[in-house]
């Protein structure tokens, strides 16, 4: 074979235990397996993340949920971004668990489903005041089992913006149980609020994406020390072509990008 990737189903179950160990056994883990695991085998991935006792999962679309499904996976699974109308009937089909972005959406809810807040990113999530949501959430009958938004910049410790998103998330959630309404899951948090140590932005469940496959991304400004370590689960591999030995001072490639500092 001259190119290949490698997968390693035991370093993705490690980076799954090292999350699962800076957050704590109080807090739920919700890896995300969105677009394919991010291209490293979404079944083969869930079943590894199922194995080491991962309970929840995250995909992006009611396609991608319907297909683990059909491929074995039991874990609860979210479906993050919004549903088209056409797929409301997989949703309860699948057992999946949907995002509901805006009040509208409401009537038609019939599982549990999460809410999405646009706290600030300005993509999906409802921008309702706590006392409009609280009417819509209260005259349908299905479970609001979770309260969820989503950061722009949480690896910017240059910006407000994460600051400004919580004020505003937590708004929401202090008026909504003001006015009776407790969600069980309160989640905002990926990767990186995890791997840095925002603690206030974790409540009692996060979603981290690319940690799971081996990756931190590099935080802006003054962050704080670095909690998570993981490491890349996959290699690219190739079969080498050709060896050949160069004296010291011999240029390679084109523009002789590299020289050879001794006898290579
Ligand atoms: C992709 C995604 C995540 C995971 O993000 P990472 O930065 O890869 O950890 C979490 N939540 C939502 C809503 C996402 O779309």
């Amino acid at each position: 074979m001259r190119s290949w990737v490698e997968v390693s189903l035991g370093q993705i179950r490690a980076n799954y235990r090292a999350v699962r160990k800076v957050v704590g056994s109080e807090d739920e883990v919700m890896a995300v397996v969105k677009a394919d695991a991010y291209r490293h085998g979404a079944p083969e991935v869930s079943r590894a993340l199922e194995a080491e006792g991962a309970t929840w999962l995250a995909v992006s679309n009611v396609e991608e949920g319907v297909y683990l499904r059909r491929q074995g996976v039991r874990a609860r699974i979210l479906v993050m971004a919004d549903f088209l109308p056409e797929e409301r009937a997989g949703l309860e089909e699948f057992d999946l668990t949907p995002v509901i972005h805006s009040l509208d959406d409401l009537p038609a809810a019939r599982v549990p489903y999460h809410l999405k807040i646009d706290s600030g990113m300005g993509r999906l999530g409802t921008r309702a005041s706590a006392e409009e949501i609280a009417r819509a959430v209260q005259a349908v009958p299905a479970n609001l089992e979770g309260l969820m938004t989503h950061f722009a910049s949480s690896g910017n410790y240059e910006s407000r913006q994460t600051d400004d998103q919580l004020v505003h998330f937590e708004g929401v959630l202090s008026g909504l149980r003001a006015a009776g309404l407790t969600p069980h899951y309160i989640h905002a948090s990926g990767t990186i609020p995890v791997a840095y140590g925002r603690k206030a932005a974790w409540w009692n469940l996060v979603r981290p994406g690319h940690a799971i496959y081996g990756y931190v991304s590099p935080a802006r400004g003054s962050a704080p020390r670095r909690q998570l370590a993981v490491k890349p689960a996959l290699s690219w591999k190739a079969t080498v072509l050709a060896v050949k030995d160069v004296e010291a001072g011999s240029l390679i490639g084109y523009g002789g990008i590299h020289r050879a500092t001794r006898p290579m």
